[in-house]
């Protein structure tokens, strides 16, 4: 089936490519495979010039490149243009980093020398997502590079532009031939890749079937793999918080992206005493919201990327409001052109409902009522995913308890959970494992070599 690359806004055909054949996939391989035995050796400043001169061209065409995003998959191109220059900053943070990252570690021991040592694994290969395509990318190869690896691209399907765009930003950066490239395949043709005695371990982000089969796939292998799939994140809101900052939040972190973030709240968990107040506030924010062109800077919320995301979407608000839940605000798809929408809001999601415990991967919200923190506690940990939260209270007790008790990979208090390359990113439970960004991430693809001399 040929790879379609289609504007979300309006569904217009842009580009249609026709996906690599057996044959081609294997030279790819063996491309990568040669590229990374010289790819290796190459010292570590001259990886970070390349990777510093990757940050600079993000920097100096960012308009180009978040216009291809825009047209590719709809988010508001101001967004798409962060989402470029956070990749230049994760280029940036991993040039000036990854010598102390890789700086060998001493352990004394009973041998006259002891010490473990960060080497590449090889050809890595990225099953990557369509909802930040320059993002999910860039967080993986900025420190696969520098670590050495070199990486092969399986980008969603949607976004082939993008994909063939960032291999061509990364030659064009002085990254030798081989070190990235793109693979055009369907998600069928993944195990063919993985299967490949020559590439040494796996990256997935995106759903958990993708997830599950990719992994299952790897451990067979027994071959690396770091999995990042989605998330139900909670937002909690206790008494004491700032509200108005908590609602401003609150809408952001559920329309980030349009609302196709693993990590925008999804399920927002507020005190009784201060409900009424929030839901009233809350609902004030997403009507206030305006959907529309992404090409415009006064859009808040674009088209979804594809048909069949609105398609899921509204089916798994009216499978709620069968159960018995309430709409307090859209709760429809727009009528017109292109893939929207409508900010929604809902209340009283029953537990037996399974879009309870579902991910939303657009913008609509489920708001629920606690009466204390054991409670709000509870229902926070109560989902099969484990990606991150964000939890509103002045309260140092609370504050500890969110700390401690939160399952997940990542609680953010009093403000919106974001990624940044200094700090360790990924989820526990349903939502995946290992880490990526910061050294812990860099170090998932190096083999950490102990070395004793007597
Ligand atoms: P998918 O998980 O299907 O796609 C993500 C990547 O995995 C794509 O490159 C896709 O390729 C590939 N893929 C899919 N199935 C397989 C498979 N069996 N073996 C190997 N590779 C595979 O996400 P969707 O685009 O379908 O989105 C569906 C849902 O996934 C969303 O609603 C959301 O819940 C979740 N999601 C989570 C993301 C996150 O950031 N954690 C990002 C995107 C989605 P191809 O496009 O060719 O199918």
């Amino acid at each position: 089936m040929a790879i379609e690359s289609i504007n979300p806004a309006n569904g217009k055909l842009l580009r249609r490519f026709d996906p690599l054949t057996e044959e081609a996939i294997r030279q790819k391989i063996g491309l990568a495979s040669e590229a990374f035995h010289a790819y290796q050796t190459v010292p570590l400043e001259h990886r970070a010039l390349c990777m510093r001169k990757l940050a600079a061209i993000l920097e100096h065409e960012t308009e180009d490149l978040a216009t291809i995003i825009t047209e590719e998959m709809g988010k508001p191109l101001h967004t798409a243009r962060q989402e470029v220059l956070k990749c230049a900053s994760a280029c940036r943070y991993y040039a000036e980093n990854a010598a102390r990252i890789l700086t060998p570690e001493s352990i004394p021991t009973d041998g006259n020398d002891s010490y473990v040592r960060w080497d590449p694994l090889g050809v890595i290969l990225a099953v990557m997502p369509w909802n930040f395509p320059f993002w999910q990318v860039f967080r993986f190869l900025a420190p696969a590079l520098m670590a050495g690896n070199v990486g092969l691209l399986k980008h969603s399907s949607n976004v082939p532009q993008c994909a063939i765009t960032i291999e061509a930003l990364v030659r064009r950066a002085g990254f030798p031939r081989g070190t990235f490239q793109t693979l055009l395949i369907d998600s069928r043709q993944v195990e063919s890749v993985l299967g490949d005695e020559r590439v040494a371990a796996v990256t997935v982000t995106g759903s958990e079937p993708a997830g599950r089969a990719v992994a299952a796939q790897a451990g067979w292998l027994i071959k690396k793999s770091v999995l990042e799939l989605g998330g139900s994140d909670p937002f909690i809101v206790m008494p004491s918080a700032n509200l108005e900052a908590a609602v401003e939040t609150a809408v952001r972190a559920r329309c980030v992206n349009s609302g196709q973030s693993c990590i925008a709240a999804k399920r927002f968990i507020v005190a009784d005493e201060i409900y009424d107040e929030f839901e009233s506030r809350f609902v004030a924010g997403m009507e206030a919201m305006r959907v529309g062109d992404p090409m415009k800077d006064s859009t808040d919320i674009g088209p979804l990327a594809t048909a069949s995301i609105v398609d899921e979407l509204e089916a798994q608000v009216r499978a709620a409001t069968s159960a018995g839940a309430r709409i307090l605000t859209g709760g429809e798809r727009m009528v017109g052109e292109g893939n929207y929408f409508e900010p929604t809001v809902l209340v009283g999601v029953p537990k037996t409902c399974a879009v309870y415990r579902e991910e939303l991967f657009g913008p609509v919200a489920m708001l629920f009522r606690v009466t204390n923190l054991d409670e709000a506690i509870r229902f926070a940990n109560d989902t099969a995913f484990g990606l991150s939260a964000s939890a509103w209270t002045q309260d140092p007790m609370e504050q500890r308890r969110f700390v401690t008790e939160l399952q997940c990979g990542a609680v953010f208090l009093n403000a919106m959970v974001a990624s940044d390359p200094r700090l360790p990113f990924g989820g526990i439970k349903r939502s995946g494992y290992g880490r990526e960004l910061s050294a812990a991430g860099m170090r998932e693809f190096l083999n950490s070599k102990t070395v004793v001399i007597a």
